[in-house]
């Protein structure tokens, strides 16, 4: 089984503290071959102020640094963590055409309401008995992701975390599922395998793992075959966690590797 965890947060992200030594550290610790890390740049910030670059020497220093360091220890790979690209395509390109031929990999992200409630971070909002605001966050995550999908398939490698806001509907109480929009998520993940991309499970440090069956079964029933692995950990202990059960659960839902990406392209490695 090839252990390898492509999504993982350093103190570039506004949400971590984390020194990227400090997690690839952790990275080999937890028997890893391969560690992507995946700073947030999203094209809205948590208060929905428009955001128009990333801090790439900060991410290229701290990556090179820790890539000599490690040396044979750990496959490290630079990627980003592309939020709400579809708001500014433009920008977005830009951010990405920045990163160079040292940019190995883009999860595609939605963490914002666009448009909508200030644009704020789809967690800061309360869904608690709310029915009709839970379904608004879920309609429109599916209403960007699927701009992404059909207007920007070159600012993801991997879509994200495709059930984040049912994070924080499900903290707050409210019984609402993807299997409610089954047939908005299927188009998604057509156009997803149709364009060769891949789909993240995303393991949330464990935490989200029982989600993700349903998901692998109708992504591969539209055609996917890139499946891509992250434990989203923002503190060095938390890298890898989930790992295995993913790739478990994946190997299960009948897909034969596990894809990771360098250069943006896609590496297959086979159960
Ligand atoms: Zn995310
Ligand atoms: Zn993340």
């Amino acid at each position: 089984m090839y252990l390898c965890d492509i999504h993982s947060h350093t103190k570039l992200s506004p949400d971590s503290e984390a020194e990227l030594l400090d997690t690839a550290r952790a990275a080999v610790a937890a028997g890893l071959s391969e560690f992507c890390v995946t700073d947030h740049c999203d094209l809205l910030d948590l208060q929905g102020e428009p955001v128009t670059s990333f801090n790439w020497p900060g991410a290229m220093a701290q990556y090179r640094a820790v890539r000599a360091e490690l040396g044979d220890a750990l496959t490290l790979r630079l990627g980003l963590e592309l939020g709400s690209a579809p708001y500014d395509p433009a920008v977005a390109r830009d951010i990405l055409a920045q990163g160079g031929e040292e940019l190995d990999f883009v999860l595609g992200s939605l963490h914002s309401w666009i448009g909508m409630e200030g644009g704020r971070d789809l967690s800061f909002s309360n869904y608690a008995g709310d029915l009709a605001l839970s379904r608004r966050a879920v309609e429109s995550t599916l209403d960007h992701t699927w701009t992404l999908v059909t207007q920007c398939p070159d600012c993801y490698d991997s879509l994200a975390h495709i059930v984040y806001p049912l994070r924080y509907i499900h903290r707050d109480g409210v019984n609402l599922s993807l299997a409610d929009y089954e047939d908005r998520v299927r188009a998604i993940f057509t156009e997803v395998a149709r364009t060769d991309h891949a789909m993240e499970v995303n393991t949330r440090r464990a935490q989200d793992l029982d989600c993700w069956p349903p998901l692998l079964r109708w992504f591969k029933e539209c055609g996917g075959e890139l499946v891509t692995v992250g434990a989203d950990a923002h503190r060095p202990q938390d890298v890898g966690k989930g790992v295995p059960q993913a790739l478990d659960m994946i190997r299960e839902a009948g897909f034969d590797c596990v894809t990771t990406f360098a250069g943006r392209k896609p590496v297959l490695h086979k159960f």
